[in-house]
């Protein structure tokens, strides 16, 4: 069972307490569990020896990054934009896991009241929502959170994987951009017209946004003058 600290770290994190919040939460914890892990501290972070595989970047990727300690920044988390409700813990160097999937679906009826499904069509789907609708939601998304604490491990997909082998976080030089003359890493860089310059001066790039890894986004910054 996530405990009650473990939400309230998660909602620091998060902003709000919410279904799938907690359901990554509860995921990792499985997945912790049956590797008879603890959360990554300083030696694993650092060496990057146990990856969090995500196939989503919504709240339940928040829950995973608190339970588990692997994060985007320290190069532990790994995410696959597959778009499911799953974590993977690995262990480096043994390269064996155990994969949590959870089947929202399943969770429906004994866990999401009509109501509120209904008022997150309204408010978060549609955008239609009143502020006090608004207001009810998070009430009754964070009371269907905290009721999700304990979902038994029946209601989940767990199974024990092997993976291959995973590069670890390349320490890269950084170039200088020619054109703006901020700092690069090397493999960000590219050659027009024999010169070095960077992908933010060339407008395009590689982004994880709303809705996954978008190849070709557009770099919306523009330096007022
Ligand atoms: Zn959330
Ligand atoms: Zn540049």
């Amino acid at each position: 069972m996530v405990s009650e600290a473990l939400v309230e770290k998660a909602k620091e994190f998060h902003g709000h307490i919410c279904p799938f919040l907690v359901l990554g939460l509860r995921a990792s914890e499985i997945a912790m569990q049956k590797l008879g892990l603890t959360k990554a501290g300083e030696v694993e972070t650092v060496g990057e020896e146990i990856l969090a595989i995500v196939e989503c970047n919504n709240c339940f990727t928040d829950g995973v990054q608190v339970a588990t300690g692997c994060t985007l920044g320290n190069n532990s988390l790994i995410y696959m934009d597959v778009g499911k409700n799953a974590v993977t813990l690995v262990k480096r160097g043994e390269w064996r896991g155990v994969r949590v999937y959870i089947d929202s679906e399943k969770l429906r009826n004994k866990y999401f009241k009509k109501e509120a499904t209904e008022l997150f069509e309204k408010v978060v789907v549609k955008r239609q929502g009143t502020s006090e609708d608004y207001e009810r939601l998070r009430k009754m998304w964070a009371e269907i959170g905290w009721s999700m604490t304990n979902v038994p491990e029946e209601m989940f997909k767990i199974e024990e994987v092997e993976t291959a082998e995973i590069e670890r976080a390349p320490i890269l030089e950084s170039v200088k951009c020619e054109k703006c003359g901020e700092l690069v890493m090397k493999t960000r860089i590219r050659v027009v017209d024999g010169k070095a310059v960077c992908l933010s001066c060339l407008g395009e790039c590689e982004a994880v946004v709303g809705r996954g890894i978008v190849p070709n986004f557009k770099i919306p910054l523009k330096v007022r003058r």
